[in-house]
């Protein structure tokens, strides 16, 4: 495994980082018991930095990743989020996210988070996520509940606007930086940089766009990037290639994040994420697919607030 710092905080983090949705059964059903084991195997390949939220599976992600991590807490870093709590449900009041992190917190049966963080802010209000939300976590690192606040979203530019107004220790950004989008690196990377905020770059198979499987129902991509997903991952099967390999080089290959989340609730999945760790895309490989790859490559959609889309953003499965 290879270790980055996250930006200011200090903290060394495993530049795969482990994506917990799936726990919730975000892609679907899972066999618990699997989803334990691939936590556990996760700690023994020396990743370090897991990732949570109330929303994935409506608290059933944290509550089966707090029964995982039993025992195993003092190995990992911790992070949750607070805000969002249903797919069109979202609080981000200070009297939520305070009660939300005690939540938290016995789900995930630990007495701090690591990092704790604004979940979809494009969702919320501007102003209420800088001089309410934020300050209410902040409230939270003085009394050792949480060490880190953080922002999460879709739309990159309200992501550098919050980051250029006030202090932030990490941002999560997702989508932005894969083979199918990566404006990240030039929208949002600069910005963080500038700032010395802990970049985290979330979905690297292009929320599972970029695997054998496909992109699940409700994936909110344009029909033109699903179909063209499935072209490459057909391609790719043609060279003796799985696709998921490929995306997750090329993802861990982009070093001015700290971290970069996959979702996993499988052994296997673990395995062959950590495998891509220190490996190069094949040049030709990765050529052909980015040509294939060029007449959808970072195209957008809308998520939030009107106000808060980037521009060119297109209407979801458009
Ligand atoms: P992803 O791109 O990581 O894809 C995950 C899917 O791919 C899952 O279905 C998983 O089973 C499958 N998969 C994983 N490794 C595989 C492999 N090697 N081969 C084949 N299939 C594989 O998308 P994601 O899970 O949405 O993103 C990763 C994590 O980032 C999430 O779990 C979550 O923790 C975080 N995230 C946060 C936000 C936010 O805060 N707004 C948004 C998206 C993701």
């Amino acid at each position: 495994m290879i270790y980055r710092t996250l930006g200011k905080t200090g903290l060394r983090v495993s530049i795969v980082g482990y994506g917990a949705s799936p726990l919730g059964a975000e892609f679907g059903r899972i066999d618990p018991e699997e989803g334990r084991r691939a936590v556990h195997h996760a700690i023994d390949c020396g990743i370090n930095y897991f990732d949570v939220a109330p929303y994935y599976g409506r608290t059933l992600a944290e509550s089966r990743l707090g029964e995982f991590l039993e025992g195993k807490r003092h190995q990992v870093i911790l992070a949750s989020k607070v805000g969002r709590y249903d797919v069109d449900h979202f609080d981000y009041s200070a009297r939520c996210v305070t009660s939300s992190v005690e939540e938290s917190l016995r789900r995930l049966r630990t007495d701090f988070i690591d990092v704790i963080q604004i979940h979809d802010i494009e969702y919320g209000d501007r102003d209420q996520i800088i001089h309410e939300t934020l300050p209410a976590l902040r409230a939270l690192v003085d009394t050792g509940k949480v060490c880190f606040v953080g922002i999460t979203g879709y739309p990159l530019l309200q992501l550098a606007d919050v980051i250029s107004q006030t202090e932030v220790d990490t941002i999560l950004s997702y989508c932005r930086y894969n083979l199918f989008d990566t404006t990240m690196d030039t929208m949002l990377t600069p910005v963080a940089k500038e700032h010395g905020v802990g970049l985290i770059n979330a979905s690297p198979l292009h929320m599972r766009a970029l695997t054998e499987t496909g992109a699940p129902d409700w994936h909110p991509a344009p029909h033109a990037v699903i179909d063209k997903s499935r072209a490459v991952a057909d391609w790719c099967r043609s060279q003796g290639v799985d696709i998921a390999d490929l995306a997750m080089q090329y993802a861990l290959a982009y070093d001015d994040v700290a971290t970069t989340l996959v979702g996993m609730s499988k052994v296997s999945h673990v395995d062959s994420n950590v495998k891509a760790v220190g490996v190069a895309p094949d040049p030709q490989l990765l050529a052909a697919v980015q040509a294939m790859i060029r007449p959808v490559a970072d195209v957008i959609w809308c998520e939030g607030r009107p106000e808060n889309d980037d521009p060119g953003a297109v209407p979801k499965q458009s």
